[in-house]
């Protein structure tokens, strides 16, 4: 199936992006213009050829993400699975009483109005049978999990699983999976090098829920599950 990845530049976005290949999958790999070199992902082109085209995709960028899915549409192109992973982690541990709102805007727009900008506009490509719509989310947005700090990152996430339960709500009649998904505490520039977890490891288990070799459990009430499918607290 084809994969639609957002902030697929490094970190986990770039590892799910080699996970599918390697497992016979299409994607289109969201970049960023401006952002970093993309050597692996050049390297990735290279070596699946047509499975693996690089798109350049700002999430803040509505325009952007209209145009990506009309050329999409243009060519026929239809798909399996549309990962929400780009986000950003600012004002870290900073107290209220500190807080630059402008970086709670900031991270609304990247981390909650991003997703919602790609459903918006990609949805109408989601037409494979048992389609994905998988939102990286993280236990820090888990209300349960609370703390007093990460405002801006929490809160959006928080934002983020109550956006996946109204996706979820309405597009279950399609057959379409919506999941926010927890990937970890992963080693990548956001999570830090004393991360325990390999983001090759959670790219898998969020494949396996997209394949459904993962099934979270059905009487559930929500839809938030980390990257092996055990439920999360809301
Ligand atoms: P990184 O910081 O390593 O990578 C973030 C990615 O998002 C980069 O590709 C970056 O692109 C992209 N990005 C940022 N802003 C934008 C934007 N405006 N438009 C498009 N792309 C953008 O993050 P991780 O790989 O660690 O995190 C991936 C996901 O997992 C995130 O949703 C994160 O919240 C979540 N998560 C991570 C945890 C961890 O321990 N790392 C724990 C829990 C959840 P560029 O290179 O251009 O900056």
């Amino acid at each position: 199936m084809n994969i639609l990845i957002t902030g697929a530049s490094r970190g986990l976005g770039c590892e799910m992006a080699a996970a599918a290949l390697e497992r016979g999958h299409a994607v289109i790999a969201g970049v960023r213009a401006s952002g970093a070199d993309n050597d692996k992902l050049t390297a990735l082109a290279a070596a699946y050829g047509s499975r693996m085209t690089i798109a350049e995709l700002e999430v803040t960028d509505e325009a952007g993400i209209a145009r990506l899915a009309g050329q999409l549409q243009a060519e026929g192109r239809t798909l399996g699975a549309i990962v929400n992973n780009a986000a950003i982690l600012t004002a870290r541990s900073t107290p209220i009483e500190r807080l630059d709102m402008d970086a709670v805007v900031k991270s609304f727009d990247v981390n909650l109005f991003g997703p919602m900008r790609v459903v918006k506009h990609m949805l109408p490509l989601l037409t494979v049978k048992g389609a994905s719509i998988i939102n990286i989310s993280s236990e820090a947005g888990s209300m349960t999990n609370a703390y007093p700090g990460d405002y801006p990152y929490a809160i959006s996430k928080s934002a983020l699983n109550m956006f996946g339960e109204q996706l979820h709500a309405y597009v279950r009649d399609r057959g379409i999976q919506v999941l926010s998904v927890h990937p970890g505490w992963m080693k990548t520039d956001m999570g830090g090098e004393n991360a325990p977890t390999d983001p090759r490891q959670s790219a898998n288990g969020i494949l396996d829920l997209i394949e459904r070799k993962i099934v979270p459990d059905a009487s559930s009430k929500f839809h938030f599950v980390d990257y092996t499918g055990k439920m999360m607290p809301i």
